[in-house]
């Protein structure tokens, strides 16, 4: 695959009509004026027919829980590319948006659905999927970013048939608003194992139990289209019915359905970043040749080509990246943790250096909001901080390559 097909275009194309009817008027409102994208979410959804298809899929996935088929590759969903085109097309004007929706409707759903039992999946993920319901997906920790499941400090306690509760999250995108949270607990046996070493259970958990805490949205640098926030548990009260799966080891569970996350995150990373830079080398070629001085464009002076001529090559090495992920994934190649690590580090580079470079192209006028460019450089930032910053992926990719 060297080129979008016809088919994939036309996809493109409709998505970048309903962006620009859709999204561009309200871009200053999710911006700047604190507004949640979930109703622009939910039309999006309509629009495209895609709540039938959730539901679609949704039953799809429940029948093959109730059968206990393994998932084939082909019944995952095999190609990814109309999810990729849609991320690559929202992202050229908002990323938070994309950030917000993947949680809900990829991290959330996605470990309901992987680690749940049928009854579980119905009781949340199909709401999930259809985005009747906003979902967050909850494992970091104040001081366990990178070593997230090692030095977790929420704790699961047993009693008698329940579990209770006690920690704090932070940085949960839609944490302020979820109406369903999966969270990740270690769990608390009374055992003499260190706490690094304990079993990680994951819970689900609805918006307004008792002790409960959702906070209000952080301010932060970019994606403000993403509502972020903390989680407080005091004491709150599980059943069994609320741990995935209804047993403590399930299958693929705790640490490694996090560890799958990671994967498919860090792909969608990448599209993300192909948005941002697609726009950015769109936005400034146009800037290049419009703006005069020395009676000339800008476009003519050689050090603003280099700039353009760098942003082209990251665009065409994240573009054929992505399109070698499409072609493996339709084969039914899953990317190693290495791989799609690789993917997410160049990627996320990439598009904050296109975007700085556009910032340096547009002069003081990128530093203006109305200019697109400085919204695109503070929202590609964060690309290189979740879903495991720079230096994890260094360390995974490099763990690999020298395993033997
Ligand atoms: C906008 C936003 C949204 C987010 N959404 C979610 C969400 O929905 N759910 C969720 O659970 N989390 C979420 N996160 C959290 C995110 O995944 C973490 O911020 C990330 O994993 C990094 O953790 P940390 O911030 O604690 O940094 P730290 O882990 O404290 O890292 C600090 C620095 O040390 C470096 N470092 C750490 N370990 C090593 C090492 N072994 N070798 C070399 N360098 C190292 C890091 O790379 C980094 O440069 C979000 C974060 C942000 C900013």
């Amino acid at each position: 695959m060297y080129e979008w097909s016809e088919e994939q275009l036309a996809i493109a194309a409709v998505v970048r009509r309903f962006v620009d009817e859709e999204i561009r008027p309200h871009l200053d409102d999710l911006e700047h004026n604190g507004v949640a994208p979930f109703d622009i979410m939910r039309k999006m959804y309509e629009t495209f027919g895609l709540k039938e298809m959730a539901q679609e899929n949704f039953k799809r996935q429940l029948e093959r829980k109730v059968s206990g088929e393994e998932p084939s590759h082909a019944s995952r969903g095999g190609d990814p590319s109309a999810q990729l085109i849609s991320t690559i097309e929202l992202c050229r004007v908002s990323p938070g948006f994309v950030t917000s929706l993947g949680v809900s409707t990829g991290l959330a759903a996605g470990t309901i659905n992987k680690l749940g039992t049928p009854a579980q999946m119905q009781r949340w993920s199909l709401d999930l999927m259809t985005l009747d319901k906003i979902g967050a997906w909850a494992i970091t920790e104040p001081d366990s970013g990178s070593d997230a499941l090692g030095g977790m400090r929420t704790r699961a306690t047993r009693d008698g048939n329940e579990y209770v509760l006690n920690g704090q999250k932070t940085w949960i995108t839609n944490g302020p608003y979820a109406d369903t949270i999966v969270l990740y607990a270690k769990l608390d046996d009374g055992s003499q194992d260190e706490v690094r070493n304990r079993k990680v259970l994951t819970f689900v958990l609805d918006r307004g139990m008792p002790g409960l805490d959702q906070a209000k949205p952080m301010r932060k640098m970019g994606q403000h289209a993403s509502p972020t926030g903390e989680v407080f548990l005091r004491d709150v009260r599980v059943g069994r019915d609320r741990l995935l799966g209804e047993t403590e080891e399930p299958k693929g569970g705790g640490r490694e359905s996090a560890k799958d996350n990671f994967v498919a995150e860090r792909a969608g990373v990448a599209a993300m970043s192909l948005g941002i830079i697609e726009e950015c080398v769109r936005l400034s070629i146009d800037y290049a040749k419009h703006r005069t001085l020395w009676n000339k464009p800008i476009a003519e002076f050689q050090l603003i080509q280099l700039k353009l001529a760098n942003m082209e090559i990251a665009r065409v090495n994240v573009r054929n990246m992505i399109f070698a992920h499409i072609e493996r994934s339709a084969a039914g190649a899953v990317p190693t943790l290495a791989e799609a690590s690789a993917m997410k580090l160049y990627s996320a580079q990439a598009a904050c250096q296109v975007a700085d470079e556009a910032i340096q192209i547009f002069g003081g006028n990128g530093y203006i909001t109305e200019y697109r460019v400085e919204q695109l450089s503070r929202d590609a930032r964060v690309l290189r901080i979740y879903a495991g910053t720079d230096e994890m992926q260094v360390v995974a990719i490099a763990k690999d390559l020298l395993r033997s």
